[in-house]
């Protein structure tokens, strides 16, 4: 089997923990995906419409919707021109407005500072004899005034600062590992808190990662979308489908520890140990963009 030689990713992480083999196709072998999805593309367009409303303070939805419509146009082209499956009719671009509208509808988003926004990152870690390299790119380190936080976050009142800085990943998805134990163990937040600590980040665009930020962000959080979306028929207890953002922390303390938190699954990567998980998982028929691959290769081992 071909070996893994070049650094990890924190997307890395998700994939080898969904399906090993998966993972070896599509990050070892580099096999492009045969297929993609409506809501993965849209999910691409949703981010660079915030990203505009932030950077030219455009709050009007229409105008936001507008702006997703066409980066969404902009991603079909570009798939289709480089011949990658993508199944239409998909979704529902209402959806999308709601998620859009809700998100310019909070003052703690409307009036955040972007601190840094889409910046690729870069660091080393030595758990062992081993080092390891990481690279990525963070969705949004914003700072807020606390107050407008309080309706929506009043767990933070005692923070007892003016403002936060928040580390976030923004999820277009369906919500998940939402609980206080699991957005604890979220690899992703880990790795991106251990970047903003002791990494090097592109601050500058030009394609080199070279600017410590030492930051320890008050909260991370992921930011499902979602719970934008207002209810069709609310249950009796419940008017919105939840806050928007899943806070977390990553104190000096746990950083510390994350190298060794990391270390089995970059050692299993460079052991190449690909096991077929995903069938245990139902994850075969119908997410796996590598299935023909994975099943060809089968037959021959198994012929
Ligand atoms: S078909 Fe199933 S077992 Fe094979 S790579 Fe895909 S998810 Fe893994």
């Amino acid at each position: 089997m071909e070996r893994f030689d070049r650094e990890f990713h924190q997307s890395d992480f998700d994939k080898f923990k969904l399906c090993p083999r998966m993972f070896y196709y599509r990050e070892v072998l580099g096999i492009d995906p045969e297929r993609t999805s409506e809501p993965a593309l849209a999910g691409t367009a949703l981010h660079s419409t915030i990203d505009r409303a932030h950077r030219d303070q455009i709050w009007e939805e229409e105008a936001l919707f507008q702006i997703w419509q066409k980066e969404f146009e902009a991603e079909i082209t570009r798939v289709l021109s480089a011949g990658v499956e993508l199944p239409r009719g998909t979704i529902d671009a209402g959806i999308y407005r709601a998620m859009i509208a809700g998100y310019a509808r909070k003052p703690w988003n409307r009036e955040a500072t972007i601190v840094l926004s889409e910046r690729e990152f870069f660091f080393e870690i030595r758990p062992a004899s081993k080092t390891y390299e990481f690279a990525g790119r963070i969705d949004q380190l914003i700072e807020v005034p606390t107050d407008l936080l309080l309706p929506d976050f009043p767990e933070l009142r005692d923070i007892g600062k003016p403002s936060v800085i928040i580390h976030r990943d923004l999820k277009t998805g369906q919500k998940k590992g939402i609980s206080a134990f699991e957005l604890m163990l979220n690899d992703q937040i880990s790795i991106y808190a251990y970047a903003l600590k002791y990494g090097v980040f592109d601050v500058d665009c030009d394609g080199v990662s070279e600017t410590y930020l030492d930051i320890l962000p008050d909260l991370h959080a992921l930011y499902f979308l979602q719970d934008h979306i207002p209810y069709k028929r609310p249950p009796k207890d419940k008017t919105v489908r939840g806050p928007g953002m899943y806070l977390t922390q990553r104190p000096l303390g746990r950083l510390q520890s994350i190298p060794r938190e990391l270390m089995p699954t970059c050692t299993s990567i460079r052991r190449g140990e690909y096991p077929r998980e995903g069938a245990a998982r139902g994850f075969c028929e119908k997410y796996c963009s590598v299935r023909s691959h994975c099943e060809s290769d089968l037959l021959q081992e198994v012929a």
